[in-house]
């Protein structure tokens, strides 16, 4: 997986901040989501790794359930794990089980959990 995510991150798009960030989604049949980070001039026009996978499932007909595990890379020397708005996607549109494995350039691998990463959400009960 991580040779995977390291030749994926090479189609990252991040000539600004050259922090390239790539994603696999695991779903349940099988199928993997590969997403990386998109940055353009104007910052909030551009997307994570995560959720560009995420979305990408998302519009090929898969929903919440059918995830398992989503895997994440990048040069950086700590485990990332996803940023706030990516936290939201996930939350609202993966399964509270879903595991999040952050992998480092050198093969250190850690394991999180949604919500431990997440733990006070605002969700849509509370828009109630
Ligand atoms: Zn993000």
């Amino acid at each position: 997986m991580l040779e995977k995510l390291r030749e994926l991150s090479s189609h990252s798009q991040s000539k600004y901040y050259s922090f390239p960030v790539s994603c696999i989604l695991e779903c349940k049949d099988g199928s993997l989501f590969q997403g990386v980070n998109v940055e353009t001039s104007s910052p909030a026009a551009g997307i994570c790794a995560e959720r560009n996978a995420l979305f990408q499932a998302l519009a090929q007909g898969y929903q919440k359930e059918d995830f398992v595990r989503i895997h994440i890379y990048s040069k950086s020397k700590n485990n990332i794990t996803p940023c706030f708005i990516c936290r939201q996607a996930l939350l609202e549109y993966t399964p509270k089980t879903i595991e999040i494995i952050s992998y480092t350039d050198d093969g250190n691998k850690k394991k999180f959990s949604l919500e431990e990463l997440c733990t006070y959400p605002f969700q849509e009960e509370d828009l109630k």
